[in-house]
């Protein structure tokens, strides 16, 4: 399904989107950056800098309490009575993170604790003329309930599932043509860094990258974690238990494959005791391990761990070297 939608319409769909979800739409916070934000009928800010939070965050927070056992012993879930989800901006690789972290949470055993927050959340996709200068951003084709599409001078919107066709059932069809258009624009300006990271990728699971090599990259690390908490990808946690007015809240928190204690075991040993062994876990999990496990590369090419990291070994910066130094 293909509808067109004036600003007006854009406005009065969130407002409706907001009857039934929680919306969050990308909007502009003090220091000129974008997050996502609650709805609020006027704050929207569609077009602009990719959002620098992950958005698989939404539903595998930073700490999400897990349960609660009182000093009776009686253990008690959270509170799930708010309204699903619905998170709207986001671009072809914050989709495609999701979409890898569904699958790896939907895995048996499923994590019901995930799944709560996910299963009736609405995704919104945007693409077309969206990006910084209305850089031209590629479609996603899926991976959400319909995707916002902007030809420069309206919004086209595609449906992908039958929530999405409801919602936007009520608007005019859109033109066929404009969409092919973008989509062949957006083809035409493909980037070559996926090109470059299954390069790397083959390098690793060959075993062409020698220990020395990582020894180099992890002296470079100042272990602040931030590469790991900005990807969408990402899934390691631990879990924390405190002591509170009314019994024991039980969570699980982000951890990072970069710090020290990421694997350190309780006699003390520790399989990963040094910076070097966990750096290249970091890379060659998501470029050897992730293919071998799931098909498929466990970077969707976000390019968050390369902003966020403070001393440039970003994924991309490391690929980039690994190509040059060890390709052929
Ligand atoms: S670019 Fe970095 S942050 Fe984004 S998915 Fe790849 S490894 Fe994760
Ligand atoms: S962001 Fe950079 S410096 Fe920080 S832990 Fe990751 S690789 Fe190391």
């Amino acid at each position: 399904m293909l509808k067109q939608l004036t600003g007006k319409d854009l406005f009065e769909l969130f407002d409706k989107l907001a009857v039934d979800y929680r919306l969050l739409v990308p909007g502009n916070l003090a220091d000129d950056t974008r997050s996502l934000l609650p709805w609020d009928g006027q704050q929207l800010s569609l077009i602009g800098e990719p959002l620098q939070r992950k958005p698989t965050s939404h539903f595998f927070p930073q700490t999400d309490p897990l349960l609660t056992i009182n000093s009776q012993g009686t253990t008690s879930l959270p509170d799930d009575n708010e309204k699903p989800l619905a998170l709207c901006g986001l671009n072809r690789e914050d989709l495609h993170g999701i979409t890898f972290v569904d699958r790896f949470f939907s895995a048996v055993p499923a994590d019901d604790a995930y799944l709560r927050k996910r299963t009736d959340a609405l995704l919104i996709g945007l693409a077309g003329f969206a990006g910084a200068d209305r850089q031209l951003l590629p479609l996603a084709e899926g991976h959400c309930d319909f995707e916002l599409i902007y030809d420069q001078q309206k919004w086209l919107a595609v449906a992908y599932t039958a929530t999405g066709e409801d919602w936007l059932t009520v608007y005019a069809d859109g033109s066929a043509e404009q969409l092919e258009i973008i989509r062949q624009q957006a083809r035409q300006r493909s980037t070559p860094e996926a090109e470059l990271l299954q390069q790397a990728s083959h390098l690793l699971q060959a075993d062409q990258v020698p220990d020395i090599f990582w020894e180099e990259i992890a002296a470079r690390c100042i272990c602040c974690g931030g590469c790991n908490f900005v990807c969408p990808t990402c899934t390691c946690f631990c879990m924390q238990d405190r002591q509170t007015a009314t019994g024991i809240e039980r969570s699980r928190v982000w951890d990072s494959c970069q710090l020290d204690a990421f694997m350190r075991e309780a006699s003390g040993y520790n399989p990963l005791g040094t910076e070097t062994l966990r750096t290249r876990r970091r890379i060659h999990h998501k470029l050897a391990a992730d293919p071998h496990r799931w098909g498929e590369l466990g970077c969707v090419l976000c390019g968050r761990c390369d902003r966020a990291c403070p001393t440039g070994i970003g994924m991309f910066s490391i690929c980039k070297e690994i190509v040059q130094q060890f390709g052929f």
